[in-house]
């Protein structure tokens, strides 16, 4: 007679092309596709892994299958919903079963950091006697880790997780932590254009539809989302809120925690137990405030996704699997059938697009709240003046200081000098593992690699030629607020960015001291623009307005134009009228001239008829795969390898490359790029993954990676 064997398939939390079979061994209970189960790999080590699919195997042929080693979660972690938006986005960024698994359930990780706690001693004896003496009788609180090590049976995990159920221990959960006060008490009345983007809103609860709210900085895209959210929340609903970047989630917290009622922070700095506080409560949260990786949390009662900032590039992940968190968002809210608000001053050329042609729907605040002051934007010709900071920037400063005022300075560069440069023989000290100029950082006397992190001290004559003729060249944030020391020694000055505030806390703190009124002038990188808002700010300053405008890359203009807006929109946001000096050297620029809000749509538009011209995204569908190895060739081998697998299998799509990157080296890895173009959007990127299968393994040292829409072409 034949006999079947209860077999599992295992996608590893590993680079592994293909789910492993093992067979399911008798005391873990029924096997369950969805739960995490831990499996033996090679002779002695143990891997994570996600059960894929239970089936059976026929005795002769389970001889070679190892069985799990223990199994983790009691359930399924993911409900269908969710587990099926997952296997699109796995699919569509071709993501290895192993890689999405890893990327969509990193938020239940930290098992080991678990804690428990007896809570019935004789039921614990009775279920499980080692663990029982594990526990003692006291009420001490043990990790998972330390438990599921001291476990001498198998299943350890499972064992523990049994008695959990049974009532004989508990979890224990530190409690969400207690939201800021409330910033807003006075009850705000909306204006006729919120009430027209809520009525529309509400009136597209419980069915999928994605809205593109389109208003300027301060127009009150927030408290649109906040009482469409209420209206979610008062129904049994819940409601999620994308951000960004980690930096803006105390000031939705502050926001919303005491309008949403419980709001859950997420993001990927915080501290285990926060993390596991919020994750053992994704049932009865009312909202959660998180970046990308929020996304993944699985809300049982999900019925409102917003998306703050939807332009800014954060959104698209760049290690593991290259998502989109924008475009993700978008496709759970169509898979769980609910709306989802992508908000924005400045819409992406993307979101813009689809809302022109009728797949978004758009909403519009046209006007700030309350008017503002308003804004006016001079540009400043920095041709020929051969100093960095302009006598008009000085002196708006030094206006602004004396009437009580406060300036924000913007400059995206962090350090003293994006290079040192030899007068005598032209040349610029370099990383030794990037096709990159080294970033001097005077005040920790440093040359730094912002690529690749390599540190060196700084050098005190040319290293090519001998002499001592080396000059920093151009500015960052650290010279600049030298510069204004020795101009303007009575202006309060101080700098945000990554290198003077590198924690949380201190970017807190910096920001209060600033709305407090201590600092008169801030400069920073992107760090000072996003979403704040401070009142007292009447003149904004831009360091370098071109930078960043001329990059190779198709979205280069799209993005400086997306930041300079930001920039612009934090002065004026009072009742004193705002003033922003751009400093330029191509003062010319059509865009320069146009970059007051208003002017949004007919930026969009023309960009929108550039991308049409030259069928780039969103008019075709790029897929970029970059090869990179240590040794130049195996990378430029690999790129040709994948070339000739692929010409001619793509109907319709052009295939460029491999060329070397604009970045052609970093972090000792020589990178070569193929640009794959589908004008029809229907090929790419599906069609890629059973090709690139058919190529098999990557020769050793050779990575790819798949960039589906990239957003970075450097
Ligand atoms: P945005 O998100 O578009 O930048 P906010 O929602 O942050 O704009 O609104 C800017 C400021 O205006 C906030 O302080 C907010 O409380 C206030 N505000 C929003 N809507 C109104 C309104 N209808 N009446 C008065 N103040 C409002
Ligand atoms: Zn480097």
């Amino acid at each position: 007679m034949r006999r079947l064997l209860p077999a599992v398939d295992v996608a590893l939390f590993a680079p592994l092309a293909e789910p492993f079979t093992y067979l399911w061994p008798e005391g873990l209970g029924r096997p369950e596709t969805g739960i995490r189960v831990l499996v033996p790999l090679g002779a002695t080590a143990q891997r994570m892994g996600v059960v894929e699919r239970v089936h059976a195997v026929d005795l002769e042929n389970a001889a070679g299958l190892k069985p799990v080693a223990d199994r983790i979660d009691a359930l399924p972690l993911l409900p269908d919903g969710y587990r099926r938006w997952s296997a699109r986005l796995a699919a569509y960024y071709l993501a290895r079963p192993g890689a999405r698994w890893e990327t969509v359930l990193a938020w239940a990780g930290d098992e080991g950091r678990r804690r428990y706690r007896l809570r019935d001693g004789a039921l614990l004896r009775a279920l499980d006697p080692e663990l029982a003496d594990l526990f003692g009788t006291g009420r001490r609180i043990r990790t998972q880790q330390r438990l599921c090590a001291r476990v001498g049976g198998p299943h350890p995990c499972w064992r523990l997780r049994r008695a959990v159920e049974q009532g004989a221990v508990e979890e224990v959960i530190d409690p969400l932590p207690t939201p800021p006060a409330g910033e807003e008490g006075r009850a705000i009345r909306l204006n006729q254009d919120q009430e027209r983007a809520l009525g529309r809103l509400s009136g597209a609860r419980g069915a999928f539809g994605c809205h593109l709210l389109f208003g300027c900085t301060g127009s009150g895209k927030t408290e649109v989302y906040l009482r469409a959210a209420e209206q979610v929340i008062a129904d049994g609903g819940q409601v999620l809120v994308l951000v960004p970047e980690i930096g803006l989630t105390p000031m939705w917290m502050a926001r919303v925690a005491h309008r949403l009622g419980r709001v859950g922070l997420w993001h990927s700095a915080l501290d285990p137990r926060a993390r596991h506080a919020v994750r053992m409560r994704l049932g009865r949260l009312d909202a959660v405030v998180g970046t990308r990786s929020a996304l993944f949390l699985p809300l049982p009662r999900l019925g409102l996704i917003v998306v703050d900032e939807e332009h800014d590039a954060s959104f698209k992940q760049q290690e593991g699997v290259p998502f989109s968190a924008r475009d993700m968002a978008v496709l759970l809210a169509q898979e769980l059938g609910i709306p989802v608000v992508l908000g924005s001053a400045t819409p992406s050329v993307e979101s813009w697009w689809q809302a022109e042609r009728g797949r978004y729907r758009l909403l519009e605040l046209p006007r700030r709240v309350g008017g503002g002051g308003g804004v006016a934007t001079e540009v400043v010709d920095m041709r020929g003046s051969g100093s960095l900071l302009s006598d008009a920037l000085k002196q708006a400063l030094e206006e602004t200081r004396r009437s009580g005022g406060q300036s924000l300075l913007y400059l995206n560069r962090r350090g003293y000098a994006p290079a040192l440069h030899c007068t005598a023989c032209g040349g610029q000290p370099e990383c030794r593992h990037c096709s990159a100029r080294l970033t001097l950082h005077r005040r920790r006397a440093l040359l730094c690699c912002h690529l690749c992190g390599w540190q060196r001290g700084v050098p005190d004559r040319c290293e090519a030629c001998g002499e001592q003729a080396l000059v920093p060249l151009g500015a960052g944030t650290e010279r600049i607020v030298e510069l204004l020391a020795e101009a303007l020694p009575e202006l309060r000055v101080a700098r945000l960015d990554r290198d003077a505030a590198a924690s949380m806390e201190q970017r807190i703190s910096l920001l209060d001291r600033f709305a407090g009124g201590e600092i008169d002038c801030l400069i920073g990188t992107q760090m000072v623009v996003k979403g704040h808002h401070f009142p007292r700010v009447t003149l904004v300053g831009v360091v370098q307005a071109d930078l960043g405008l001329n990059l190779p890359d198709v979205r280069a203009a799209e993005r400086w134009w997306q930041q300079l807006t930001q920039v612009i929109g934090r002065a004026g946001r009072g009742d004193r009228p705002g003033r922003t000096l751009l400093q330029s050297y191509q003062p010319d620029h059509p865009w320069l001239q146009r970059l007051g809000e208003e002017q949004a749509r007919a930026i969009l538009r023309q960009e929108l008829a550039n991308r049409r011209a030259f069928g780039a995204p969103p008019f075709s569908r790029w897929v970029r795969l970059v090869y990179s190895a240590v040794r130049e060739g195996r990378a430029l081998e690999a790129a040709r390898n994948a070339r000739d697998a692929l010409e001619g299998r793509l109907p319709g799509v052009r295939l460029a490359g491999p060329v070397p990157c604009v970045l052609e080296r970093i972090n000792r890895r020589y990178r070569f790029e193929l640009l794959l173009r589908d004008a029809s959007r229907r090929v790419l990127p599906w069609a890629l993954a059973p090709l690139l299968q058919r190529l098999g393994r990557l020769p050793s040292g050779v990575r790819c990676k798949v960039d589906v829409d990239p957003l970075e072409m450097m």
